[in-house]
């Protein structure tokens, strides 16, 4: 393959790892981002997420580190948590906490602005990727008849005379986030509409930092719902700059309050006490900030029959899924990383869009049978609800049950939850027989029913 130019749209998660992986194939990769980035790590308003908190998921922690090599020591350095995350995670639901267990997998736990720092320094570092920014991708530049992507057409916000111009490429991918616009680009140029799932789940978000203290363990603090009956979960990691970050949030309207007390107060009426302990005896250190989430939201361009040569959309562009789960830097790592598979073997950059649609699918399949799968746990969950959900979920309470005591039936749910394996090996025979007899143990109390108290480290 011989191709000269690409362009990025859009530079966060998505952008910033396929930049990365066109760095490889394409002389000259340019990245165009819409906001002006700070010289460290910040939120930013093209990324109103960034406010809250991120978990990174153990299948793109492994990514990051393949595409960025030692990064997880660089963000440790600049004081991100690491620990195995059988052990740091003080996780409560269900009635119980899971167990404790040497899970030999790291986890790592910082800001989502020091990872997207992060990532952003090594990108910039590579020679032929150069990242602009405070300019709008408006439009796609086209050949006559529509059927190949020539580049884009930009408006410059970096002086008063908001410039437009056009910048040519042999290869455009959109990484513009949920709100591309590319549905709406393709349609102006005569393509079909992809056809859309919508599941509607009304989450509503909280976040608020805090001072960590010396004498306080950076545990991983998780209080999750039960569902149908409960609708409120709390998360607290520790982060860099010896700051904790709380974000705590409910599904289908039980939102966490934004004043101080109310804040607290649903800290406090949440299942288990842990978060509201820590938070009443600590300093806080910023705004309470909200995020609404109204729907998990996939694009199936898989199923289209015509597309432009020279296009791709990747990221949450293609799907995004319900925060509370952690899986969209994973899954747009996930992407990126196909997208590599491909190019390796290519011989030309036509028809590629093909098979990389089909590949993204099958990578986004995972995580949004996961999540829509557990949104669907509560009724009220509006959409189309896929085939054999509800005998899904009805085991997967099983399992976290069993993963109250079992750390082997834990391990599998770890496994499956951070993408490193699927949720068919949830139904392996020694997990299925550890599961289904921790459930008979308890219907008849023959097991002690659950960990009520969290075991220390
Ligand atoms: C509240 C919340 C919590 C989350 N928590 C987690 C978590 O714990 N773990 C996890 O893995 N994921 C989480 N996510 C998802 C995660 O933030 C995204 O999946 C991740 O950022 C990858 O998205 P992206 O790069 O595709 O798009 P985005 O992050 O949305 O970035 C799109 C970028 O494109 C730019 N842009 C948009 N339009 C244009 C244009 N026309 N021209 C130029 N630039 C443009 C934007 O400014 C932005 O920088 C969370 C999301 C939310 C909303």
């Amino acid at each position: 393959m011989n191709s000269k130019n690409a362009i990025v749209i859009g530079g966060s998660m998505a952008g910033l790892i396929t930049a990365r992986v066109l760095s490889a194939y394409f002389e000259h990769v340019t990245v165009i981002e819409r906001d002006q980035f700070s010289n460290g790590p910040a939120p930013r308003k093209g990324t109103p997420q960034s406010y809250h908190l991120h978990g990174l998921l153990a299948k793109g922690g492994e990514l990051l580190d393949h595409y960025f090599p030692g990064i997880g020591d660089e963000l440790v350095a600049k004081g991100a948590v690491r620990g195995d995350m059988g052990r740091m995670m003080h996780w409560y639901l269900d009635g119980g906490y899971r167990t404790k267990f040497d899970w030999q997998r790291l986890g790592i736990s910082m800001s989502r602005p020091l990872l997207e720092y992060v990532v952003r320094s090594r990108v910039a570092a590579i020679k032929n990727i150069h990242i602009l920014t405070n300019i709008d991708v408006n439009e796609l530049i086209t050949s006559l008849d529509h059927s190949r992507v020539l580049g884009v057409r930009i408006e410059d916000r970096n002086n008063d005379l908001r410039q437009v111009k056009d910048l040519h490429a042999d290869f455009v991918v959109d990484c513009s986030g949920r709100g591309s616009a590319s549905p709406k680009w393709l349609a102006q140029l005569g393509y079909a509409q992809a056809p859309e799932n919508k599941i509607e789940i009304n989450v509503g978000y909280a976040t608020r930092m805090y001072q960590r203290r010396p004498d306080q363990t950076p545990f991983l603090y998780m209080i999750t719902p039960a569902a149908p009956n409960d609708k409120r979960l709390g998360v607290l990691f520790p982060i860099e700059g010896d700051r904790w970050i709380v974000s705590m949030g409910g599904y289908l309207g039980n939102h966490c309050p934004t004043d101080p007390q109310g804040f607290l107060e649903y800290a406090r009426g949440l299942p288990a006490p842990d978060i509201y302990n820590l938070l009443k005896d600590s300093e806080p250190l910023s705004d309470i900030r909200p995020h609404k989430y109204m729907a998990n939201l996939r694009h199936h361009y898989e199923k289209l029959t015509y597309f432009p040569e020279g296009y791709l959309v990747l990221g949450d562009a293609i799907c995004s899924f319900n925060p509370v789960y952690g899986q969209g830097m994973t899954s747009a790592a996930l992407q990126a990383d196909a997208l590599n598979g491909l190019l390796k073997s290519a011989k030309s950059l036509d028809g590629i869009w093909r098979p990389f649609f089909k590949q993204a699918a099958k990578v986004v399949d995972i995580p949004w049978q996961l999540a829509v799968g557990t949104d669907f746990a509560y009724p009220e969950t509006k959409g189309v609800k896929p085939a054999g959900t509800d005998f899904i979920n009805n085991y997967v309470a099983k399992v976290h049950r069993a993963s109250h005591n079992d750390p082997v039936v834990y391990a599998a749910f770890l496994s499956c939850m951070n993408l490193l394996a699927p949720p068919a090996s949830l139904f392996k025979p020694n997990i299925l027989f550890r599961v289904l007899r921790d459930d008979w143990q308890r219907k008849r109390q023959i097991v002690p029913q659950t960990q009520l108290q969290p075991a220390s480290a």
